[in-house]
C-alpha cells in the first residue's frame, strides 16, 4: 500500500494508474477510522480496481471554539486498517500543501445549508466542499464514496458534483451503528461510559418516530415531538435541533412521507453528535455492527 502525502505525487500516481486502465475509488475520511468508514472502502472497493483512502482532518470546516484541535487522531491505526481492508493508497496531505495561506476563492454551498447543521455551523458546509473540490481535482478518482450518517454533506456534495461536472459518480453508503444502534463517529471517542450509554437515546428517538409513522401519523410535528419525548429523559442529552425534511431541498416538510429524512444533532458532554433515518425505513434498515 502506497502512502502519499504530496498533492502532485498523488496526482501521478492516480493519472500512471488511469493511463494503464486502472479505475480509481475515493474514500475521503478525517481519520480515527472505524467500522463505518471501512465499509466504505469495502464499498468502493467492489466498484473500482484502485481505492484511495484520504485521510485529513480539515481546518476550514471548523468553526471556531470548535473541535479542530483535540479531534482524535491516529495515522498509525489508521494505516494498518487501510492496508488490512484492501486499500491501495492512503493520501495524507499536509495542511500548508493543500491551503496556502491566503486562499482568495472558495466555494459556497448555497441554500442547501440553510437547514439542518448549516444554521449552528456557519461555513462548514463551505470548507467541506472546498475540501472536497480540491481531493477531487487531485486524486481525480472515478467514484467517491460518502456516508449516509452525513446526509446534508453527501447531498451538497452531490449537488457539487452534478452542478460543477465533475466527472465523478458519488455513492451514498449506508449508516453502519453499533449493537444499540447508535451511529459509529470517530467523536464517539469524546462520550464517557455514562454518556456513551445515554447517546443510545439517539437511536431510540429516531425508532420512536419511525414507529409513529407505521402507525399512520405522518404530521412532522408528531414525529419531532416523539423525538423530543425521548430525550426529555434523558439529562446527559441537549438538543441542538430536531427536523423532518425533504430529501433533496433539505426544507422541513410539514407533512412527511417515506422519503422524509428526519435528522437531529445534540450534545453529550463535548461531543456534538449527529443521526438521521430515512423515515420509511428507520433506524434497522441500516448496517449494525457485532
Ligand atoms: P469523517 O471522517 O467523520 O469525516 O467521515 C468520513 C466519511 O465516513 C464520510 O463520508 C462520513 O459520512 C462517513 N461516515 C462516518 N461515520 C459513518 C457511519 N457510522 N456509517 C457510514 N458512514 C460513515
Amino acid at each position: 500500500m502506497q502512502l502519499i502525502s504530496d498533492p502532485s505525487e498523488m496526482r501521478r500516481w492516480s493519472r500512471a494508474h488511469h493511463a494503464s486502465g486502472k479505475t480509481i475509488g475515493l474514500v475521503p475520511t478525517m481519520g480515527y477510522l472505524h467500522e463505518g468508514h471501512l465499509r466504505l472502502i469495502d464499498n468502493v472497493r467492489g466498484q473500482t480496481d484502485l481505492v484511495v483512502v484520504s485521510v485529513f482532518v480539515n481546518p476550514t470546516q471548523f468553526g471556531p471554539g470548535e473541535d479542530f484541535l483535540t479531534y482524535p487522531r491516529d495515522l498509525e491505526r489508521d494505516r494498518a486498517l487501510i492496508r488490512d481492508r484492501g486499500g491501495h493508497c492512503v493520501f495524507v496531505p499536509d495542511t500548508s500543501d493543500m491551503y496556502r495561506s491566503d486562499p482568495m476563492v472558495t466555494l459556497v454551498a448555497g441554500p442547501l445549508a440553510d437547514h439542518l447543521c448549516g444554521p449552528g455551523r456557519p461555513g462548514h458546509f463551505d470548507g467541506v466542499l472546498t475540501i472536497v473540490a480540491k481531493l477531487f481535482n487531485v486524486v481525480e478518482p472515478d467514484v467517491a464514496v460518502f456516508g449516509r450518517k452525513d446526509a446534508q454533506q453527501a447531498r451538497i456534495i452531490t449537488c457539487m458534483v452534478q452542478d460543477l461536472d465533475f466527472p465523478i459518480q458519488v455513492v451514498v453508503a449506508p449508516t453502519v451503528r453499533e449493537r444499540d444502534r447508535v451511529a459509529m463517529s470517530s467523536r464517539n471517542a469524546y462520550l464517557s461510559p455514562q454518556e456513551r450509554l445515554a447517546a443510545g437515546a439517539i437511536p431510540r428517538s429516531l425508532a420512536a418516530a419511525h414507529d409513529l409513522y407505521r402507525q399512520g401519523n405522518n404530521e412532522s410535528a408528531s414525529l419531532i415531538a416523539a423525538i423530543r419525548r425521548v430525550f426529555g429523559e434523558e439529562s446527559l442529552i441537549d438538543i441542538e435541533y430536531v427536523a423532518a425534511v425533504d430529501p433533496e431541498t433539505l426544507a422541513p416538510v410539514l407533512t412527511a412521507d417515506a422519503d422524509t429524512v428526519v435528522a437531529l444533532a445534540v450534545r453529550v458532554g463535548k461531543a456534538r453528535l449527529i443521526d438521521n433515518i430515512v423515515l420509511g425505513a428507520g433506524v434497522d434498515a441500516d448496517e449494525v455492527v457485532g
